[in-house]
């Protein structure tokens, strides 16, 4: 016979917290605590698969439940001694909905089951407190006919105002017996109007009704909404708690509480939480009186903690934590209830908690030696540390919301508004704090980005120019808010009839998206103490290494600050956007013949061996790879016609023929287009220039500090080996012939990335000629599925809500069909080539699940942005722990 009630509490349990599928969080873990000797009130947990049952057989229990429900009923009223409907010492239970997880939607608790119009009588007698015993009562009724019967709240409380009115008193507890009889007359009566029906006197009745409603919550709309939110399968069902009550209002000696066992917002390990004194269930929660605090540490002046008033329950209470946190090994988020001085636990559960305070408990539980590091490790949310890593907003400091937009980029920042990123750079250069504000940003605003402490656009989405860019960055953004209108002309924004003029301060909240008006006090990360700790854990465990995506000097310090391992993709692209080069640049792709171009090739050729040197010297003999010129001509176009009689008058020809090239570079797909190795082959000395300030820079690094970098070239948007024969011999033959000015080798890698699916799918070929790939997962995504990620925003989060594509595939990677090609790709490289370095440098190398897959793919390497460095260490760390990988930790 199946088992459909399972009892727990005096002496007899029969679950465990790990059958929460079949008795819910709620009633699992009330067995468990009764199980390791707490005092829970004795009861029974009816399962899921009843749940399960009843919706599968047309709404019927199964035949065997009211047998097994009466039995367990039976022992429970052994337990305590009391008799369910008993007219003199009754039995009042609680019927207590509990899922898997706890789940809003669900029936609230129905307290003090059992009462009618005799049983009170019994428990005024009994327990020599009228009017406790009528405020019972009167709870019943209005919990009962609120959640079973769906009366309107708000008519009892319209009863019980009228009656304090009438006796002239503020709170609840000031009511006596009498009065409580009078607000029972007016709750019978209301209830009597809504249903049509008195109120059920039967006990029985009254059970099964509220077990029956139980049940029916599960498919109720809120709930059903939920479940789809949070994609929590019907098939689960809820269970059902009944368990004998224990009363927190019987007097001054009495209270109830909510609490957790540490600060659950910064993690400090002291008591935090609140009680209230002769109070049932949810009055802590509920508002009507307020709620004091636990310990005599956190209590302010005029506050009354329980450590106090209660001290002996107190005492149990912090008793009851360590035993709890140390059987749980975690923080817990407890509910108890004091019956004259006599403690009862009512619930446990894993607390929630801020990303700071989730990194203190993991460090300091494992320092008290309740976890091990392997534990420790993989209780911090990786994608929770960028909170962490940038200033955050004093959660206590007074602000003014402005407005809303898309939470881009974490951190928060407060400067002057400016409109152009010519004048955050130059506002920026006089030392003031600038937040750049356009409708949206493209890569002429990289300097503007770079100065600014934060940007805010009014167009674009989660994967916009601004996002990404401020993202790699490590600048706060706010993304596509809407809500505000942007007048360059003007030199304003508005929003909700409030004007904001350049030069006026605001705040941003990259965390939530928010816009404040004025400064908001914020508060400094901290790298250094547990965070440390962590890592240095984390990095034990870890078989990935971690590179960044870095192409400025800074970037380059942010990213060893916070423990690359090397630089994984510099795109020199960025680096010709300086105003400096930026017409060299222009003059090289302008030029008709190759002699124009060598010409502005050799102007930049210092620049770029300055950039390199700079970086070698940073990254100290570490790997930095360097992706040769990308991206499609036209970003370094000439716009304005000043612009373009500038580049004219460098190369010495006509206005009108620079107009006309302008015209000729023109593509229709630039994305598609005379881009990456395409142009290092139609136009082999930019190549042969980029290579040439590699190799000498690194042989000035290595002679100037005696630690020889090892440059990895890497060629772009491969597709055919012969691309990267053709581009590797150019490389090879510059590297020669520095060597021999130099009288020196050094040691370098010439690989490419695997960015397009016919390379992923003849790597084979390729890898003949490679020392590496590198997985470039932004444009890979974008032509595995076709899919132009600057216009993306304009269908893909309606992608994404319809569960037509379970993610946005440009911030995680998409195991199916890119994630495929990875794999593909890695297996027919390393099957020609054992010793292939595989790494990633996409976007997806700082995404914690992307991070975890190229655990499973045997990628050497991920690289992100500096910023995501901390979060890829984490991560990496978790997806070996979950391989079962490599254990140093012992
Ligand atoms: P929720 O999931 O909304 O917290 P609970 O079932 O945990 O609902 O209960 C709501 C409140 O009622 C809690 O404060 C809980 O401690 C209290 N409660 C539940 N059962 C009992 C009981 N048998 N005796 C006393 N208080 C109870
Ligand atoms: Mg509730
Ligand atoms: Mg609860």
């Amino acid at each position: 016979m199946t088992q459909w009630v399972y009892s727990f509490g005096a002496g007899h349990n029969e679950g465990r917290a790990d059958m929460r599928n079949l008795l819910g969080g709620k009633g699992a873990n009330l067995a468990e605590m009764a199980s390791i000797g707490l005092p829970v009130p004795p009861g029974f947990t009816i399962t899921t698969e009843v749940c399960t049952h009843y919706y599968e057989n047309g709404n019927q229990y199964p035949p065997e439940l009211a047998g097994q429900v009466k039995a367990a009923l039976a022992r429970v009223e052994q337990a305590v001694g009391l008799k369910f409907g008993d007219t003199e010492k009754p039995l009042l239970v609680s019927v207590r909905s509990g899922a898997r997880v706890s789940m809003p939607g669900m029936m609230d608790t129905v307290l003090n089951l059992g009462l009618n119009d005799a049983t009170v009588e019994g428990l005024a007698r009994a327990s020599g407190d009228p009017r406790f015993a009528w405020d019972s009562y009167r709870r019943f009724i209005q919990m009962f006919g609120g959640v079973v019967l769906g009366v309107d709240h708000h008519r009892f409380e319209e009863i019980i105002e009228a009656v304090k009115l009438d006796r002239g008193v503020i709170e609840d507890t000031a009511l006596t017996a009498e009065d409580w009889k009078e607000v029972i007359a007016g709750y019978k009566e209301a209830v009597q109007d809504a249903t049509g029906a008195p109120f059920p006197q039967d006990p029985e009745a009254q059970l099964w009704a509220a077990i029956g409603a139980v049940f029916g919550s599960w498919m109720n709309q809120r709930a059903i909404t939920y479940r789809k939110l949070h994609d929590i399968p019907a098939e689960w069902g809820t269970a059902v708690n009944v368990q004998a009550m224990v009363f927190g209002n019987m007097g001054e000696d009495c209270a109830t509480g909510v609490c957790f066992t540490r600060d659950p917002s910064t993690g400090e390990n002291v008591f935090y939480g609140e009680y209230l004194v002769n109070a049932q269930g949810e009055d802590v929660v509920a508002g009507i009186r307020t709620p004091q605090p636990m310990s005599k540490a956190r209590a302010k002046p005029g506050e009354k903690p329980m450590e106090e008033v209660m001290p002996a329950a107190y005492a149990e209470l912090v008793r009851v934590r360590e035993v709890l946190e140390k059987h749980y090994k975690d923080m817990q988020d407890i509910e108890f209830t004091v019956q004259q001085n006599r403690l009862y636990m009512l619930q446990t559960r894993n607390g929630k908690r801020t990303a700071a305070a989730s990194l203190k408990i993991a460090v300091d539980m494992c320092r008290e030696g309740l976890i091990d590091e392997r534990e420790a490790i993989k209780r911090v949310a990786p994608g929770s540390l960028d909170q962490l890593l940038h200033p955050t907003l004093d959660p206590k400091a007074p602000r003014k919301l402005l407005s809303k937009g898309l939470p881009a980029s974490p951190g928060a920042a407060s400067g002057i508004v400016v409109f152009s990123a010519d004048e955050a750079e130059l506002r920026a250069r006089e030392g003031e704090s600038v937040i750049l504000v356009r409708i949206e940003t493209s890569p002429e605003d990289i300097h503007g980005m770079h100065a600014a402490k934060g940007i805010l656009t009014t167009r674009g989405g989660m994967t916009s120019h601004a996002a990404v860019v401020a993202r790699g960055m490590g600048r706060p953004c706010v993304a596509g808010a809407g809500g505000i209108t942007v007048d360059y002309t003007a030199q304003a924004l508005s929003a909700g009839g409030h004007i904001i003029r350049a030069g006026e301060t605001i705040t941003l909240d990259g965390a939530t998206g928010e816009v404040f008006v004025g400064a908001v006090a914020m508060i400094e990360p901290q790298l250094s103490g547990d965070f440390a700790t962590l890592m240095e854990w984390a990095d034990k465990v870890r078989r990935m290494k971690v590179r960044a995506n870095a192409e400025t000097p800074l970037d380059a310090e942010t990213a060893r600050k916070f423990g690359a391992e090397g630089i994984g993709l510099c795109r020199t692209e960025h680096m010709f956007f300086d105003p400096e080069r930026i017409g060299a640049v222009r003059q090289m792709i302008m030029a008709e013949h190759e002699e124009g171009r060598r010409a502005a090739l050799s102007r930049l050729l210092p620049f770029q061996r300055q950039d390199f040197t700079e970086l070698f010297r940073i990254m100290a003999g570490l790997p930095v790879t360097i992706r040769l010129l990308d991206p499609p001509l036209h970003e370094f176009l000439p716009h304005t016609e000043e612009e373009i009689a500038e580049v004219a008058e460098g190369l010495g020809v006509e206005v009108a023929a620079m107009q006309r090239r302008a015209q000729d570079l023109a593509e229709a797909n630039p994305m598609l287009g005379h881009r990456g190795c395409r142009l290092g082959i139609s136009y082999p000395e930019i190549y042969e220039m980029q290579a040439r300030a590699i190799f000498e820079a690194a042989v000035a690094v290595a002679k100037e500090t005696g630690r020889a970098p090892v440059p990895e070239i890497m060629i772009p948007l491969v597709m055919t080996k012969r691309e990267l024969d053709i581009t590797r011999a150019e490389v090879e033959r510059m590297a020669e012939a520095v060597f021999a000015e130099a009288g020196m080798r050094l040691e370098y890698l010439v690989g490419t990335m695997i960015e397009l699916p016919r390379a992923a799918l003849t790597a084979n070929q390729i890898a003949e000629s490679a020392d590496f790939f590198s997985f470039g997962t932004n444009d890979l995504t974008q032509t595995v599925f076709g899919l132009s990620r600057d216009d993306a925003g304009k269908f893909l989060p309606a992608y994404v809500e319809k569960n037509i594509l379970p993610k946005d595939p440009f911030v995680s990677l998409d195991p199916d069909g890119v994630g495929a090609l990875v794999e593909i790709a890695a297996q027919k490289g390393r099957g020609v080539k054992n010793a292939l370095k595989l790494g990633i440098c996409g976007e997806h190398g700082g995404d914690p699940a992307s991070i975890q897959f190229c655990e499973t793919v045997g990628l050497d390497y991920v690289s992100c942005s500096p910023y995501r460095v901390p979060v890829a260490r984490l991560a990496a760390a978790q997806a070996a722990l979950h391989a079962g990988g490599v254990d140093r930790t012992a």
